[in-house]
């Protein structure tokens, strides 16, 4: 095992043992990369650890968002509020989203706003919505749709006048070089009884366990920490925030996407056909009943409701692929 120097955002210890070499298994980035254990609280980051300067580039370049347009965003929010929709979120295990917690008239920044869905979900509840998203790609929906989103990190200090209600960070943290010191900021950020909502990828989660270092959520080079329910926790303390609620919850699409990805043979600087964006026009296809269609339409039903049981009993038990947690700031 080799030594390297990087700085724990956990312990503040820089002592790192790499234990396995890595690769991009989704979007074909060409370098190799490490995992590495902090020597001191076992915390896992990827090595070499990227730096701000690099993602905006990264995220442009290997993520596939460039021929995104905003009438598909527009048409993938859904905003429906009744008791069959909520059911059908929590087994579907949607319901992983901080802005769905967000209540009217609320100011909410989204940092890692992706494709602006979020912030469209907010406008339509009647919140105040903002957002912070690195990848310029978006950058024509967010200016197609008048929203308000920054290009560039939370380092900037966007939106300076604005104290949130709310702030959310779906899959971001683990994203982040310093996720220290976006904590830092954060704080700064909040109203005096303001929220923050993170959810993040479990790495003791069931299906990390079953898929080792198949598991979908590694996604290197993007997930630069590897948190587990421990050490989030840990973290967010020493930055004094309390923790207000904590579950895990994991989405069944992802359930889905992580059995085909196992079988998959990824290979170094490949992009893996799974995770190409589909084009929308391939999206609505025309059903036409016969025998054998409606038996595939009933073996899907039955696999996707098995997996809805499963994945709400590992939740259950805390074993989930995201941890979800909400905190405050502690007085
Ligand atoms: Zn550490």
């Amino acid at each position: 095992m080799n030594l390297v120097r990087i700085k724990c955002p956990i312990c503040d210890n820089c002592d790192f043992n790499v234990f396995k070499e890595v690769f991009d298994d989704r979007y074909g980035e060409p370098n190799k990369y490490n995992l590495a254990r902090c020597t001191n609280c076992s915390h896992i980051s990827t090595y070499p650890r990227l730096q701000q300067q690099d993602l905006g580039p990264l995220y442009t370049k290997y993520y596939p968002r460039e021929n995104i347009n905003y009438k598909d965003v527009l048409s993938k929010v859904k905003f429906k509020k009744n008791f069959f929709t909520k059911f059908l979120n929590w087994f579907q295990g949607m319901n992983n989203l901080g802005q769905l917690y967000a209540k009217k008239n609320e100011h909410v920044l989204d940092i890692g706003c992706g494709d602006c869905s979020s912030l469209i979900y907010l406008k339509k509840l009647g919140a105040i919505p903002y957002g912070i998203e690195a990848d310029i790609n978006v950058k024509s929906i967010a200016e197609s749709l008048d929203l308000p989103v920054h290009f560039g990190s939370i380092d900037d200090k966007p939106f300076p006048k604005i104290f949130f209600d709310l702030i959310v960070m779906n899959q971001v943290l683990e994203h982040m070089p310093a996720p220290e010191k976006t904590l830092n900021l954060i704080k700064k950020r909040l109203k005096q009884k303001g929220r923050m909502i993170i959810v993040i990828p479990n790495k003791e989660s069931f299906w990390q366990k079953v898929t080792g270092y198949k598991w979908i959520n590694w996604h290197i080079p993007y997930h630069l920490h590897h948190f587990n329910r421990t050490n989030i926790e840990k973290m967010l303390c020493k930055y004094h925030f309390k923790i207000i609620k904590s579950k895990t919850i994991t989405p069944n699409v992802w359930t889905i996407l992580q059995i085909r990805h196992f079988f998959h043979n990824c290979k170094i600087g490949e992009i893996n056909n799974l995770w190409k964006k589909k084009e929308s026009k391939n999206l609505k296809k025309e059903f036409v009943p016969n025998k054998s269609k409606i038996f595939k339409l009933f073996i899907k039903i039955i696999l996707f409701s098995l997996i809805g049981i499963f994945n709400r009993i590992i939740d259950a038990f805390r074993m989930g692929d995201s941890l979800m947690i909400e905190v405050q700031i502690r007085n």
